[in-house]
This record gives structure tokens, C-alpha cells and sequence, in this order.
């Protein structure tokens, strides 16, 4: 018998577990009748609530339920990495607790998957309905900006719902960096990759964990993970300066020999001067970025830390 695993990061999620768990094993009849057989991996990232605690009581009820729980808060990015590398089955998809990746998709993936013959098919969600504007606003300038300077194609609306054969999952697995920014790793492994659209669904209990800065260093994440263009901005904005202050250099001596020397342009003097010093600390800072990952990387530090798995 073939096994399903779905993997589902959870942060302080104690009202969605329940309710995630019945809607998932709605699907079960499915691919019962395939011979296909499902196992529930709950990935607790830290939480201070009862989360932990609500699954171990689905898996007194059902052996089929498993819970990885960590240490501390990893970051969902961990989870994912986690929830990957435990799981057994020859298919795993990915969805989140709060009920925004509906289950219900789950047969329509599989058959896609089937017929099609790939590797994985992803989810988009076609409208971010009930997403506060200017979250909204941010995520598409984000990923206008990615997808202009990375080679690796980030997908706008996509979700990280998705199904995967082990392949797939053990190429993911394959890159062990620390800093994930898993829209780009599903992109950059490759492999033939089908695409569901659904409308946005809210999330069912509880808030969403992440906030707006959460967001805003992700995004960083994905850029620095994903691009070196930012580097090469650095060294433009370097021979662009070079090459302004040259001319003015230049212009300075000319005028100074035609017209003689007034000692005027203190002003101007002190903006070019300020701007300059602003555009060396802001290339001085993207390198910085990059120095820090890269300072990360070479720890070696583990994605996650389990504290305790049934
Ligand atoms: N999550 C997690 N660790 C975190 C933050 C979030 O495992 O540090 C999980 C969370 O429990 C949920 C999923 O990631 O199952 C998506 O989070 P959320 O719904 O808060 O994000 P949104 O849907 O608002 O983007
Ligand atoms: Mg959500």
C-alpha cells in the first residue's frame, strides 16, 4: 500500500488542529479506494499554547496522526524542512493548519498528478481577497522585484500547498542551507510542475503569525537567497559615482582656470557629500547582507532542534 503524508507546520494553531484533522480525513475514502493509505504529521514549531498537546490527543484516538515538536520557534521555513525530511510517504503534500490550503483539493492534485505524470503540483491562489490592501500592495511590488532580479522564477499568488513525490521532497531535502525561502527551493529543484488555482480562502480560527516586518525579512531572505543582483547594483553605483565625480573634477579645474576661483559652493559641496556617504552605506549594507547569511551558512547550525516526536 502506498502512503500519503501531509505535513502541517503548526505555531500556536491549539483551535485549527481539530478541525484540520476532520477536514483532512474527509478526503481519506478517496484515496482509500486507490490503496493509498495517509499519515498526519503535525509540526509543532515552539508553540506556547496547547498545540502539542491537542495532537498528541488525536494520537491516542488515531495512530495515524505524528507530532514532531521543537525546541523553540523555528521559523515556518524549519517546519517545512522538518515536516520533510520525517515524513514517509511516497507522496507528501504540504498544507498549512488554518484550513487556507483546503483539503478538499486534495483529490483533484492527486489525479492531476496521476495523469500528468510530474513531479509535484503546486497551488496559486488567483485573488487575495480578504488580505488587508497593503500587505497586498507590498507582495506584488515584492514579487515584481524578485522575478526581475533572480533566475530562479517565483511564482506571484502561489502557496506553498503543495503535493510532492518523494523525489521531488528528497531534492528539496538536498539543500541544507539555513536561510529557506522555499518559493524559490521549489522553483530551483526543477522538475515538471502542474498548477491549481483556487480563490484566496481566510483562515479558519486565530490570527495569522505573520506581521508585517516578519514579512518584510522574508522577503529579504528571498532576495539575498535567491539573487546576487544586489551586489552588482553596489559595484554600478560605485562606477557611476566614480565616473560623476571625475566630470566634476574636471568641470571644477575648467571653470576654476576660466573664471578664477571664488570659493563658492559650500552648500552644494556638503549635499554631494552627504549623498555620496548615504549611497556608500547603502552598498555597504547590501554587502553586509550578504555577509551575514553567508556567516550563517558557515555555522552550520541545524535548520531545527526536535524536543519531542510520536
Ligand atoms: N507557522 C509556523 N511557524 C511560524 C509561523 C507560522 O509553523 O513561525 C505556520 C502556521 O501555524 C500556519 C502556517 O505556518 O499553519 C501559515 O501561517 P499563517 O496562517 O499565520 O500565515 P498566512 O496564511 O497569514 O500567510
Ligand atoms: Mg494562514
Amino acid at each position: 500500500m502506498e502512503l500519503l503524508s501531509l505535513v502541517v507546520p503548526c505555531y500556536n494553531e491549539e483551535e485549527n488542529i481539530e478541525d484540520f484533522y476532520e477536514e483532512a480525513m474527509k478526503q481519506e475514502p478517496f484515496f482509500a479506494e486507490k490503496h493509498i493509505a495517509m499519515e498526519l504529521l503535525y509540526v509543532d514549531d515552539g508553540s506556547t499554547d496547547h498545540t502539542a498537546e491537542r495532537v498528541r490527543a488525536l494520537h491516542e484516538k488515531d495512530k495515524r496522526v505524528r507530532l514532531i515538536s521543537f525546541s523553540r520557534n523555528f521559523g515556518k521555513e524549519a517546519a517545512i524542512f522538518a515536516g520533510l525530511s520525517k515524513s514517509r510517504g511516497g507522496i507528501v503534500v504540504l498544507l498549512d493548519c488554518d484550513l487556507q490550503d483546503p483539503p478538499s483539493l486534495l483529490p483533484q492534485m492527486y489525479t492531476l498528478m496521476c495523469e500528468e505524470g510530474c513531479e509535484s503540483v503546486a497551488t496559486r491562489r488567483v485573488s487575495r481577497k480578504g488580505e488587508p490592501p497593503i500587505r497586498s500592495f507590498f507582495a506584488r511590488r515584492f514579487y515584481h522585484l524578485i522575478n526581475r532580479m533572480s533566475d530562479t522564477e517565483i511564482v506571484d499568488g502561489a502557496r506553498d500547498y503543495r503535493m510532492m513525490s518523494r523525489r521531488f521532497v528528497d531534492a528539496i531535502l538536498s539543500l541544507e542551507e539555513i536561510n529557506r525561502f522555499s518559493k524559490g527551493i521549489f522553483s530551483w529543484v526543477g522538475f515538471e510542475t502542474r498548477w491549481l488555482e483556487y480563490e484566496n480562502v481566510e483562515r479558519r480560527k486565530g490570527e495569522t503569525k505573520w506581521s508585517f516586518w516578519k514579512l518584510f525579512r522574508y522577503a529579504i531572505e528571498g532576495i539575498v537567497g535567491f539573487s546576487t543582483a544586489p551586489l552588482a547594483f553596489a559595484s554600478f553605483m560605485g562606477v557611476f559615482f566614480c565616473i560623476l565625480a571625475f566630470l566634476l573634477i574636471i568641470f571644477t579645474i575648467v571653470r576654476a582656470a576660466i573664471f578664477g576661483d571664488k570659493t563658492s559652493g559650500w552648500p552644494s559641496l556638503v549635499c554631494i557629500i552627504s549623498l555620496i556617504s548615504g549611497v556608500q552605506l547603502f552598498c555597504l549594507g547590501i554587502v553586509g547582507q550578504y555577509l551575514a547569511k553567508t556567516y550563517m551558512e558557515v555555522k552550520k547550525r541545524p535548520i531545527f532542534i526536535v524536543k519531542d516526536e510520536i
